[in-house]
């Protein structure tokens, strides 16, 4: 199991890491670096995650929020983020491979109601960890049901985010279960709200991973974060 102990990110190969995924001159079709993600590693904490150089983006919400479902949808794939809930592995950082040198990491979702006190708090601390230290962060994806966006979960986030200095782009999904302008209102209401409140600037969009609405948008954010270069053609 890879998901233990010191684990290496397969093939990856010192720097030829910031060079776009396709370096021969033709334009890379728009998807096909998300398209090719692939399951990694698992960590239970900074220690035994796969080698802390290269570039990631960290996928985070409560429970339930459609994190998983967005990730899905992000890489057009049908099930890679089942695997960050299979048991054993819900409390884990997991990790998927774009690429040698870029990668996703979806975080252990927050707010299962029968979670213990004291496993609150290692998650708590395990998150703090892992935004504070890892170095190949490059931001965070924080994912919100658009029906309740904002919760004290996303709050939390947002703080840890601003005060560690990360990139923060919020995903507003599920926006298929509101109107037109009632998905348009939120938006306003959730960027007034954070431009409001925080020194640093956090961006925010419309998501629907039942109509593939707003995938555009999430590639061009992690595109800029990850580096990725695409030539017009
Ligand atoms: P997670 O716990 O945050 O990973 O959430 P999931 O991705 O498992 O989604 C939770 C529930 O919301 C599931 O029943 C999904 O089918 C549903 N869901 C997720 N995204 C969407 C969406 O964009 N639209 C709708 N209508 N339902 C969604």
């Amino acid at each position: 199991m890879p998901s233990e102990g010191g684990v290496q990110v397969r093939g990856m190969s010192a720097f030829r890491s910031l060079l776009p995924v396709n370096h021969s001159g033709t334009q890379r079709p728009l998807n096909s670096l998300y398209h090719q993600a692939s399951f990694l590693a698992s960590a239970s904490r900074l220690n035994n995650a796969p080698s802390d150089s290269g570039l990631e983006v960290a996928f985070s919400g409560r429970s339930n929020a459609g994190k998983s479902s967005a990730l899905n949808t992000i890489t057009q794939q049908k099930s890679l983020a089942r695997v960050s809930k299979t048991p054993g592995r819900t409390q884990l950082l997991n990790f998927f491979q774009l690429d040698d040198v870029r990668r996703l990491v979806d975080l252990p979702g927050y707010g299962y109601a029968k979670v213990p006190e004291g496993m609150h708090k290692s998650w708590g601390s395990m998150i703090e960890s892992y935004l504070s230290q890892r170095k190949a962060l490059k931001g965070v994806f924080l994912i919100m049901d658009i029906r309740h966006p904002l919760t004290d979960f996303d709050l939390r986030m947002i703080e840890w985010c601003q005060h560690f200095d990360l990139a923060l782009h919020v995903v507003l999904t599920k926006s298929d279960k509101l109107s037109r302008g009632a998905g348009m209102d939120v938006l306003k209401k959730v960027r007034g709200t954070l431009t409001a409140r925080y020194a640093q600037p956090v961006s925010v969009s419309l998501f629907s991973s039942l109509k593939r609405s707003g995938v555009e948008e999430a590639h061009q954010v992690l595109d800029g974060w990850l580096e990725v270069v695409t030539k017009a053609p």
